[in-house]
């Protein structure tokens, strides 16, 4: 018997009279004759004719939707529309029956709400077969733009012993026993008894770690799971969440946006030209979806259209000072359209704030700079003002802050000054302050939230549907 062939590499040549032998799931069965078949290496089916004659009445009642099958025969032009190509097959076999009667799966329209929740078999839909794929892509992307640099991927620890992070709330790791754990005189619990001799969490970033490794190999980047306990039931946030952090050395705010915004571009334009077939099914999907809206949430552009609007156009970059002058005079602030009104200069922005800049006004992705000091974190590198910081958010539409980032603090006086501000302990952070006190220099970076991308690049509206298995509040199933 032949080696198998994929079904993405039968369709992808126009070559037909030759013998093949293919194995996927069925997608469908027609008139007892056709089979559409998916082995996920495309978004397209593959028809599989049996010749009725010669296939026993015993294989072909075991024919349905969902189950796992291997066809040997010769690939012919096809007879019908719809297909260039398809297979007269001589020999079936069915290696995994699917019962109708209880395979989930049928073939008609299943909400994402309850593929969400049978996440397992969720993989085996034309929607998820081509999310995963593009998220495959999208890392594979991220990986070449970055090798293609020079960056050296830097693994930093997932278990954490430094709690100066600051960037959301931790998932505590112990192997204490939490009904009898042992207790210090103070009776507090005594972390010097658990596994690590100290407390320990899930790293919310790789950032500083990144840090130490930029101050030495010049450029790294990590890539890897982030956990943050933060109780945001939004569409936007998941408790285990990938993140890709460069970090450059010699390197100012500018190059550090002018990094983020290729990088961006890249991997956009990497799918766009390797993933046309599932951006195509994605892209009609979302214009069925967007049908039930009213006409004024409709957007404008379709998928592809506004992924190639990104890579072509610069985005807009202007401090958080000039946003915020924009916003007291937009008209949703004025008639007190925002949940939260913005009163003055200093204020947090909201998502809704953000999205107001990118989808109404400048309508292109934002990148906003020199952030009050006060709502960023204590690394980031203090202006001349002594009022801002360094700092830049990329704000994409539909998703509003894909990318934080910031040029780093590389003064050790002003850095440990800041530290006092936020209340972090020195004796913390020596290894962080040792970068500054030895062969300190100016160095910059940012965190890329990997869902979000893929949430933006896939068109789909919760983050919860562009990861296989979602961690949110209430629920780590599979
Ligand atoms: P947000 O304000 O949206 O919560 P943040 O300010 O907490 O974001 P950072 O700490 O700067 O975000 O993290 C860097 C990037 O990681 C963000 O720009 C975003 O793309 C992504 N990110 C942050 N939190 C989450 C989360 N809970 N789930 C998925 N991605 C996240
Ligand atoms: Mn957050």
């Amino acid at each position: 018997m032949a080696s198998r062939t994929k079904i993405k590499e039968i369709l992808g040549t126009e070559k037909s009279d030759y013998e093949a032998t293919v194995k996927g799931w069925v997608r469908t069965f027609r008139n007892n004759q056709f089979i559409a078949l998916s082995d996920g290496s495309t978004i397209k089916t593959f028809q599989v004719v049996i010749d009725r004659d010669n296939t026993p009445e015993e294989v072909i009642k075991k024919i349905s939707t969902g189950a796992a099958i291997s066809a040997t025969g010769k690939v012919v032009t096809s007879q019908g529309g719809g297909q260039k190509v398809e297979m007269q097959a001589e020999s079936i076999v069915v290696l995994g029956v699917a019962d109708p009667e209880k395979y989930p799966l049928q073939p008609k329209k299943h909400s994402l709400e309850f593929l969400r929740e049978i996440a397992h078999l969720r993989f085996r839909t034309n929607t998820f077969g081509a999310i995963f794929r593009i998220r495959h892509s999208v890392a594979f992307a991220i990986h070449k733009f970055f090798n293609d640099r020079g960056f050296v991927y830097l693994h930093t620890p997932i278990i954490t012993g430094s709690d100066a992070e600051g960037a959301g709330e931790m998932f505590q790791v112990t192997t204490l026993d939490l009904k009898e754990s042992p207790r210090g005189e103070d009776g507090e619990v005594d972390f010097k008894k658990d596994f690590f001799n100290k407390a320990t969490n899930l790293t919310v970033s790789g950032q500083l770690e990144a840090e130490l490794g930029a101050l030495a190999l010049s450029d790294v980047y990590t890539f890897g799971p982030t956990f943050r306990a933060e109780n945001s039931n939004t569409s936007r946030h998941l408790a285990e969440f990938w993140m890709i952090e460069p970090e450059m050395a010699f390197a100012d705010l500018n190059d550090d946006m002018d990094l983020a915004e290729d990088l961006l571009k890249y991997v956009i334009n990497y799918c766009l030209e390797n993933h046309g077939d599932d951006l195509e099914f994605l892209e009609e999907r979302l214009i069925t979806e967007e049908k039930q809206k009213p006409q004024n949430e409709r957007s404008e552009m379709t998928l592809r259209d506004k992924l190639k609007f990104c890579v072509d156009n610069d985005f807009q970059r202007l401090t958080y000072t000039e946003a915020i002058e924009i916003l007291l005079r937009s008209k949703p602030n004025k008639k007190k359209k925002f949940q939260y009104v913005i009163e003055e200069w200093g204020a947090d922005l909201q998502s809704e704030h953000e999205r107001f800049l990118v989808e109404k006004h400048f309508k292109k992705p934002v990148i906003l700079t020199d952030y009050p000091k006060e709502i960023k974190a204590f690394y980031m590198r203090m202006n001349e003002d002594g009022k801002t910081v360094r700092a830049m958010d990329i704000l994409f539409p539909g998703i509003g802050e894909i990318v934080g980032g910031s040029q780093r603090e590389e003064r050790l006086d002003v850095l440990k000054e800041r530290m006092a501000a936020f209340d972090i302990p020195e004796h913390e952070m020596e290894w962080f302050l040792d970068t500054r006190r030895f062969g300190t220099c100016e160095h910059a970076g940012f965190g890329l939230g990997f869902e979000r991308l893929v949430l933006f690049i896939t068109g789909m509206g919760n983050i919860r549907d562009v990861i296989p298995f979602p961690r949110y509040p209430g629920s780590a199933e599979f």
